[in-house]
């Protein structure tokens, strides 16, 4: 795996070739933002913006979500998939939010993963975004190009959150996996267009494809 020093080069390149990367999902809070990245799973943020504008209309907070029933959420969510598992969660973080928070997103992990339908992924998004507390999100894309490149070496999601945070400083944590997954959506897709890369030369698996 690269040192620690190598990682915040690679970081680097990346930043420079991504430049402003940050979540794609619309929001203008943390309790917009953690029902927008539920709504996210398994779906596109393209997707997930063209629903939330009306949803959040409906349900400007958790007291109103807390309110609602599965049969009239559902229709309201259908087009992001999953919609029933989704709605569940929905209400469920909402009815937790106001029974344990007062309604508020709370600014911490181990609140955030307890309330239903809400991981570490979700939770970290949540933090970095809206409550300023970094956070490095690990999804399907930093998983697949933090492991390509070495600057992570797992299929676990919370082993790769540990080895990527423990590489780089708090404060690039949000910006970092916002940048890897931004990589992983235009250039280090499943099939990678490597020649459009700006860490081609310190990437393991482009010189492994290479027998380099
Ligand atoms: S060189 Fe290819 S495999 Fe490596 S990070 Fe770039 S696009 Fe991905």
């Amino acid at each position: 795996m690269k040192s620690p020093t190598e990682t915040r080069h690679i970081l680097d390149a990346l930043e420079a070739q991504h430049p402003g990367a940050d979540t794609e999902l619309h929001y203008t809070n943390a309790f917009e933002l953690l029902v927008a990245t539920i709504l996210s799973a398994q779906s596109t943020d393209q997707r997930v913006n063209l629903v939330t504008p009306a949803l959040f209309k409906r349900y400007p907070s958790a007291r109103a979500l807390a309110k609602t029933t599965s049969k009239q959420l559902e229709p309201r969510i259908h087009s992001t998939g999953f919609f029933r598992a989704k709605s569940k969660a929905l209400i469920g973080m909402a009815r937790a939010l106001v029974k344990q928070h007062g309604g508020a997103v709370p600014a911490d992990m181990e609140a955030l993963v307890e309330l239903p339908g809400v991981g570490r992924k979700t939770a970290n998004v949540v933090l970095g975004h809206a409550l300023g507390v970094p956070g490095l999100p690990v999804d399907r894309h930093v998983l697949r190009v933090s492991n390509r490149i070495g600057i992570a070496e797992s299929d676990n999601p919370e082993v790769v959150e540990q080895q990527l945070c423990a590489a780089l400083e708090r404060k690039r944590w949000t910006r970092a996996s916002d940048t890897l997954i931004l990589h992983g959506r235009r250039v280090c897709r499943p099939k990678p267009l490597c020649e459009q890369c700006a860490v081609q030369q310190d990437c393991d698996y482009f010189h492994e494809a290479r027998g380099v």
